[in-house]
């Protein structure tokens, strides 16, 4: 296995007195990789626990969520059921064809059915939900994302797989829904800093989304995190040539990919957080690599062009 935890030379780190250093759980397994497999990990114990064969749960059509949980469905023996935001791809002539994170997931054995707009907005609510497990039959639900109160325990474990290896005086993630976030909140408990990299536009919902998150896990609220709006480039798989021409030189310089939608993002804004001296020399920060690269060929597929 490759180095979990590497060392990034950045200019900008080393003008500062930064030690920047680079969480590979894109790496930690191959086959479930990143923050989606760890918010899975206590779900799928209490699925098992409560006797589910079937995990149903909802994404749109690129999501790494959707991705992770039709891998652990076949890893774990699941029936998966995904229900995906918009329309089913056109059928043509020809069969039906997927996009590259459909067709993975198909491969893997999800079901997959597609919801309109205002239907998909109902998701969350529990006579919708009755309904769709009246159609698909028993399952065990998880939300858009995989955030959910068990999903908590599982990122928190990353804190202290880091901790094994290095001191640090901060650790830094990509935020969607603030999940992952909230865990790595919650493992520290109080200690170091955390801090979050938002990936969507309108960010202000955070701070009480992470707040309501450790209180269920943890049974209380932290301060020692801080959540970045900034650097969003324009909202959630919105395109920026900007943002691609950081990702292309960060993987020349230091040899990782980062994903579009999210890492890309977190080390954008960590580098210039540390070129704004928001880190005080000396100090260890960690960024966390969450995975997402599968995003890749459907972006491609979209967008056009090569990942560096
Ligand atoms: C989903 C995701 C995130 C954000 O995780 P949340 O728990 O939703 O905040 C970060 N990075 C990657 C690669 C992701 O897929």
């Amino acid at each position: 296995m490759e180095e979990l935890l590497q060392e990034i030379n950045e200019p900008v780190a080393g003008a500062h007195g930064v030690r920047l250093l680079l969480w590979r759980d894109d790496l930690v397994n191959p086959t479930l990789p990143g923050n989606k497999a760890r918010k899975l990990k206590y779900n799928l114990v209490a699925a098992r626990q409560q006797g589910h064969h079937a995990l149903l749960t909802f994404g749109g059509a690129y999501s790494n969520h959707i991705a992770a949980l039709a891998a652990a469905g076949r890893l774990f023996g699941f029936k998966t059921i995904g229900l995906i935001r918009g329309d089913a791809p056109a059928k043509g002539s020809g069969p039906a064809r997927l996009n590259p994170t459909l067709a993975q997931a198909t491969a893997d054995g999800m079901a997959l059915h597609y919801l309109d707009r205002s239907s998909y907005r109902r998701r969350a609510a529990p006579e919708f939900l009755a309904e769709q497990l009246a159609r698909f039959g028993p399952a065990y639900v998880l939300p858009e994302g995989g955030t959910n109160a068990l999903a908590i325990p599982g990122c928190a474990e990353l804190v202290a797989e880091i901790r094994q290896r290095t001191a640090f005086d901060a650790l830094a993630v990509a935020v969607g829904t603030g999940g992952t976030l909230a865990g790595l909140v919650t493992g520290l408990a109080g200690t170091e800093q955390a801090l979050g990299v938002a990936a969507l536009k309108n960010g202000g919902f955070l701070q009480t989304e992470v707040d309501g998150l450790t209180q269920l896990a943890a049974g209380q609220a932290f301060t020692n995190f801080s959540l970045h709006t900034d650097y969003h480039f324009g909202g959630y798989a919105k395109y920026s040539a900007e943002l691609l021409g950081f990702i292309q030189q960060f993987q020349a310089r230091n040899g990782v990919l980062l994903d579009p939608i999210y890492t890309g993002k977190l080390l954008f804004g960590v580098l210039d957080l540390i070129g704004k001296g928001y880190f005080p020399r000396g100090s260890t920060v960690v960024a966390i690599h969450t995975g997402g690269l599968q995003a890749w060929a459907g972006w491609r597929e979209r967008f056009g062009g090569s990942e560096a």
